[in-house]
């Protein structure tokens, strides 16, 4: 008898089961219409950005303009329908830009005024002019070979230039970058005065781009570290060619310690399980930049998911939170606070997205994670197609989202066309009018198609 009551609720379940409707299979290329329909007919994302760029502006790091983009980034939260609005505080460097200018001249000749513009973290000449005769090393492997005399005293000018035959230019970023990065204490450490990096850019304008650098710890001759356009650089390097060629840095930047800023988050709960889905990009821009392509397109591209699962009432599984990240450009903090937290929190994520390569069209998904779960969405490659999304071979990770990467979180970035990114990069040309409102909107799609599809499948 006891064992017939225990099995009774298996014949019950039976008995029910047997009656139910069969579950209705989901259509995915059905959903990925709706969700692309829902954003292309209805997205207020380019509006958005009009707002963070033009009334809100430049947010870099500790400045009143980051807390203006907070205060707004709460309010479009509240307006995509976010459920849960919060902010966590992030601890930011105070590093400053202030004044700055560089001149050169030949012997014998005049000074003149080249653009430029002090890298992130640089140290600056304390509003003094800092003079000194201009050395022309073309890589690091070359610099390597100098002699300390030929070194000490001299303003060391990389000019190695985007590698133009890397059809990816995201390689030939990374490829470059440790110019801008590296160089400073590299020069630094063997007596050199300052030095003046090649603008990260496949352009050949004369249009100087920032970027961060990075003191090594051990480095006791924190040298002031600039930049010039490509044109300028190539001038330049023509010139020392054939006379020696003199160098003016006046700067006032530096670092004045630490302040409080903040991450930004809104959520939609998840139905039936509390893990968590991030969708990220950072709110912070440069100092001298709109910051449009970098990174106000992936923040107006993260609020419009968010109102588009909303909007077509969207039963997510899992919580679907979007965290707009404090400090990118000159630090990480946010992104690095955040995985702290979730750490602590013991909070479970079960993948991560972030759009952080410019509002261009969409041609794939990067995916950072393990073979296994890499296969998983390449099953769904040709959901995507109709999309223009078909790259999905890129094994990167955007930078706020890199530190959840330790809590062996899938991670991925949305790819658009990068051709012209890194014209604008980093620069004052990075404006809302470089934005196209149709290219932005079609990032959101992609997006939300695969957020949608992990949380219906993971
Ligand atoms: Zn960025």
């Amino acid at each position: 008898m006891k064992k017939l009551l225990t099995l009774l609720p298996l014949f019950l379940g039976g008995f029910f089961f047997s009656q139910r409707k069969p579950v209705q299979k989901i259509s995915y290329p059905v959903e990925f219409k709706k969700i692309s329909d829902e954003i292309l007919l209805n997205s207020n994302s380019y509006e958005n950005l009009r707002e963070l760029t033009k009334q809100v502006g430049p947010r870099f790091s500790a400045t009143t303009g980051y807390e203006k983009a907070v205060v707004w980034a709460e309010k479009k939260l509240k307006e995509a329908g976010a459920e849960n609005i919060w902010k966590q505080e992030v601890v930011v460097p105070v590093w400053e830009r202030g004044r700055e200018s560089l001149q050169i001249k030949t012997s014998g000749g005049k000074w003149q005024s080249l653009k430029m513009l002090s890298l992130g973290s640089s140290e600056g000449t304390g509003g003094k002019d800092l003079e000194g005769e201009i050395l022309l090393v073309k890589s690091i492997q070359e610099f390597n070979t100098l002699m300390s005399k030929d070194v000490k005293g001299k303003i060391v000018f990389f000019n190695y230039p985007f590698d133009q035959s890397i059809v990816n230019t995201a390689d030939a970023y990374m490829l470059a970058g440790k110019y801008r990065w590296s160089t400073p204490s590299l020069v630094g450490k063997r007596g050199a005065k300052a030095v003046i990096t090649r603008s990260l850019t496949s352009a050949f304008d004369d249009v100087p781009h920032t970027g961060s650098m990075y003191y090594d710890q051990d480095d006791k001759n924190r040298v002031p570290a600039i930049s010039i356009s490509a044109k300028a650089a190539d001038e330049l390097e023509k010139s020392l060619g054939k006379q020696k060629v003199f160098a003016k840095i006046n700067t006032t930047s530096g670092t004045k310690g630490e302040m409080i800023n903040h991450n930004v988050f809104g959520e939609i709960p998840g139905n039936k399980d509390k893990s968590v889905i991030v969708i990220g990009a950072h709110l912070d821009s440069w100092d001298i930049s709109e910051g449009a392509h970098d990174n106000g397109a992936g923040v107006v591209q993260c609020l419009e998911v968010l109102r588009a699962f909303r909007k077509l009432n969207i039963e997510n599984n899992h919580t679907i939170r979007v965290v707009l990240y404090a400090n990118e450009e000159n630090g990480v903090q946010g992104g690095e606070t955040y995985a702290a937290q979730a750490k602590k929190k013991g909070e479970k994520h079960i993948f991560a997205i972030e759009s952080d390569a410019g509002g261009f069209s969409p041609r794939g998904i990067s995916l950072d994670m393990i073979p296994q779960r890499r296969r998983l969405v390449f099953a769904w490659k040709d959901y995507f197609l109709p999309y223009g999304v078909y790259d999905f071979d890129q094994t990167y990770a955007g930078q706020d989202i890199l530190p959840l990467k330790k809590l062996d979180v899938p991670l991925a970035e949305l790819v658009p066309d990068m051709q012209r990114y890194f014209d604008i990069h980093h620069t004052s040309e990075d404006t809302f009018e470089k934005v196209n409102r149709r290219e932005l909107m079609l990032g959101a799609v992609t997006i939300a198609q695969i957020v949608y599809m992990i949380d219906k499948n993971w």
